[in-house]
């Protein structure tokens, strides 16, 4: 017999959160939604929130107009994510923001399935104290890492001695190289396989995105930047390979689809039944290649901030979050993302984060620097 787990999800307005609520809502034997958030999208929070009457409600970003949404603000998401009774938390709001959500969540006894990647980029040896200490469980929702964590589970830590994860390569992948200055937002956002939110899609097109995929991988299962492999596979049908020690690649292939994902972590240790459409392996001929370095400098800017520590990958992670804002804002060039980014991290900081406190002040300094670097070339 199994309990129906209590779900709270924030970012119930965005790509992943909606995927969510959609997977959740056909599975209500399985959980129920007991809160939901969204930052500024007041009518998409209070439509979600009608699958799930009953469910707190919190908008993070001001007071809101509807008498149903009894949180606001970022008290009152931290309130949400405390006060709810509940199982487990989905972290999918997107960027640096979600960093407080997962330590509450943890803090406060609840499980965390995480879309939130920035939360382990920036804090991940902090967050895994967190979970240990409130013995709850960090799981991540990131397809590469899903795959990652559910072969590590089968397999066994012992028997793995890297990974490979894959990247899709972007909406730029075919792209003449001279051709990448004058791309534009939009051009960015067209993105041949995922759909997702427009940060995540922008990182894709300079594999930032990757970049942090490296640096969380490494967090997540104790890897080196040695131990981490990047391949390219337009098909995205691979979402990462294991290299066992006997020598064989182990692969976990799904069709992309991130439903999946979030459903083995919200149903972990269990499995659900039919969660997504089969693959069928004849679907289309499966490519790899090797990431061109020229193409993508941020994914050897991420291998380099993963060596030199906790400092410099929190600070990629907040460097590029104002370099891909002011690309959308159309003050710098795509290609100077990763100028901003790498000139960031010229500076030293520190290797080892002791505390939230350090945290956030490495991410206020970074962000500092490359909000000059952007006024410098804009
Ligand atoms: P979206 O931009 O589509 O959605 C973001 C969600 O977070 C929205 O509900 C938004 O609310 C909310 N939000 C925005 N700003 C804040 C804030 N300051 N505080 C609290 N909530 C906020 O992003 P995605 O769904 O694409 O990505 C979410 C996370 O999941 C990211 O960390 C991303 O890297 C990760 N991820 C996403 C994947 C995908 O397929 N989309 C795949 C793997 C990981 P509102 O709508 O009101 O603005
Ligand atoms: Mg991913």
């Amino acid at each position: 017999m199994i309990s129906i787990r209590r779900v709270i999800i924030i970012g119930a307005t965005g790509s992943i959160g909606r995927q969510a609520i959609d997977v959740v809502a056909r599975h209500p034997d399985r959980f129920s939604v007991v809160g939901l958030s969204a930052h500024s999208d007041e009518d998409g929070l209070v439509a979600a929130s009608c699958h799930f009457p009953g469910a707190a409600l919190c908008l993070s970003s001001r007071s809101p107009r509807s008498g149903a949404i009894a949180f606001s603000g970022i008290g009152g998401l931290s309130a949400l994510v405390r006060d709810t009774d509940a199982d487990i938390v989905l972290n999918a709001a997107s960027g640096a923001a979600g960093l407080s959500v997962s330590f509450d969540a943890l803090s406060s006894g609840k499980d965390l399935a995480l879309a939130n990647k920035e939360t382990v980029v920036m804090a991940g040896r902090l967050a895994f104290a967190a979970a240990r200490r409130a013995s709850r469980l960090i799981l991540p929702v990131d397809s590469e890492h899903s795959a990652i964590f559910n072969m590590i589970e089968r397999f066994g830590r012992e028997t793995v001695r890297g990974v490979v994860i894959t990247a899709s390569g972007g909406a730029f992948r075919d792209e003449p190289l001279e051709s990448l200055p004058g791309k534009k937002p939009t051009d960015a956002l067209a993105h041949p396989t995922w759909s997702m939110g427009a940060k995540i899609t922008v990182d894709s097109a300079t594999m930032a995105n990757k970049g942090l995929e490296v640096i969380e991988a490494a967090r997540l299962f104790g890897l080196t930047g040695a131990e981490i492999d990047v391949v390219l596979h337009p098909e995205s049908r691979v979402h990462s390979f294991i290299r066992a020690r006997d020598g064989s690649l182990y692969a976990q292939m799904s069709r992309p689809d991130m439903r999946l994902p979030i459903l083995n972590a919200l149903a972990w240790p269990e499995s659900v039944d039919e969660s997504v459409a089969d693959m069928d392996p004849c679907d289309v001929p499966l490519r790899f290649s090797r990431p061109d370095p020229e193409r993508y400098p941020l994914l050897r800017t991420a291998y380099d901030a993963l060596a030199s520590g906790e400092g410099s990958t929190d600070a990629y992670n907040a460097a590029n979050e104002v370099a891909v804002a002011a690309f959308m804002d159309g003050a710098i060039r795509f290609t100077d993302i990763a100028r901003v980014v790498s000139r960031t991290l010229e500076r030293a900081y520190p290797p080892t984060l002791e505390g939230l406190e350090a945290v956030l002040a490495v991410d206020a300094d970074a962000r500092r620097v490359a909000r000059s670097i952007v006024k410098e070339i804009s």
